[in-house]
């Protein structure tokens, strides 16, 4: 079984030639230069065996996840990631999971630019912790606090195929498209950067579309009307579910985007090239989260989300 520092130099420390990165894996500290004119993004998520996916989890999709659920956290303020840190707890050092761990956690280091400069490296029940640095130009992060009434609420791609796809996990199907979306979640990094000048709040699903947007809600002092018509189911998602507006409203580990735009601005959004985004619906100034279907009925939905420490959870992992 490999040592600690073994382990950090076999599996973590690559070359890495960065002019902020002053000083990264090897030493007590990692010495970042800041970018002038750029406010810094922090960000920092566990993942949990049994909680936060099923256990015999792929490796490679572990280390894969662990990485973009803060990446979408940093996606949902506008922000670019820039770099990581890594804190492994784990019972046991079994290289061919560590091997398999690392090649997913730096797939998605790769594709999205980010790169692994500390971390912690200890004995003991398995829990991965990942923190980001991420920047946005000075004063432009995106909060949850900006929404305002008659702004769209809209979100990004077809949420809920995540929590379908691992409801098929868990069943022992591992080879379908509506899997691969709950494996290999892709963090929304572009549109994120997009919406910065345009999203008057955001905020990414990692909970179900109403639960995060509730947070919004929340935050802004406002309430929504969400139009059960108007959102994005997709092929997949119709063919497993029979109530597919559930998974779209409370699945969560979607990682896609919701956010809040001006009316004024709507021409922009599709503009933008960013193409998959949807209009649901629109914030009100009564401070109640409402779904209601074309003839202006309240829609039930069946669940609502996830919370942890939660009596009422009903679609854990
Ligand atoms: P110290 O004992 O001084 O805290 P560590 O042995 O914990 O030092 O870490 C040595 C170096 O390796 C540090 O630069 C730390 O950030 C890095 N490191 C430790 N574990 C990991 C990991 N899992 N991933 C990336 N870097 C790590
Ligand atoms: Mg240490």
């Amino acid at each position: 079984m490999p040592a600690e520092f073994d382990i950090i130099r076999q599996y973590f420390q690559r070359r890495i030639d960065d002019e902020q990165l002053l000083l990264g894996i090897g030493d007590d500290g990692a010495v970042i230069r800041p970018r002038h004119g750029h406010d810094q993004v922090v960000v920092t998520d566990t993942v949990i065996e049994g909680r936060h996916f099923p256990p015999q989890f792929p490796a490679a999709d572990i280390g894969w996840r662990a990485l973009a659920v803060n990446l979408s956290d940093i996606a949902a303020m506008g922000a670019t990631p820039r770099f990581a840190f890594l804190n492994l707890s784990l019972p046991f050092a079994v290289e061919d999971w560590l091997q398999e761990f690392a090649r997913g956690f730096f797939e998605c280091a790769q594709a999205s630019n980010t790169l692994l400069a500390g971390g912690d490296t200890t004995q003991g029940p398995m829990s991965i912790t990942v923190t980001v640095i991420g920047e946005v130009p000075q004063g432009q992060a995106v909060r949850r606090s900006g929404a305002r009434p008659g702004d769209f609420v809209c979100v990004s791609g077809t949420p809920g195929e995540a929590a379908a796809g691992l409801e098929l996990l868990q069943q022992g199907v591992h080879e379908h498209a509506l899997v691969q979306r709950f494996r290999r979640p892709q963090p929304r990094l572009a549109l994120g950067v997009a919406l910065r000048d345009i999203a008057t709040a955001m905020i990414d699903i990692s909970d179900g579309l109403l639960a995060d947007l509730g947070h919004v809600l929340a935050a802004s002092g406002v309430g929504a009307r969400i139009d059960i018509d108007k959102l994005p189911v997709s092929g997949a998602l119709l063919e497993y579910a029979e109530r597919p507006a559930d998974y779209v409203l409370a699945g969560g580990d979607d990682y896609e985007l919701c956010f809040t735009v001006p009316a004024d601005q709507r021409n922009r959004l599709t503009s933008m090239g960013e193409g998959d985004v949807t209009v649901i619906g629109e914030i009100t100034a009564e401070r109640a989260l409402r779904v209601v279907d074309p003839d202006g009925n309240d829609w039930q939905p069946l669940r609502r989300g996830w919370t942890h420490f939660s009596t009422e959870n009903n679609n854990e992992a």
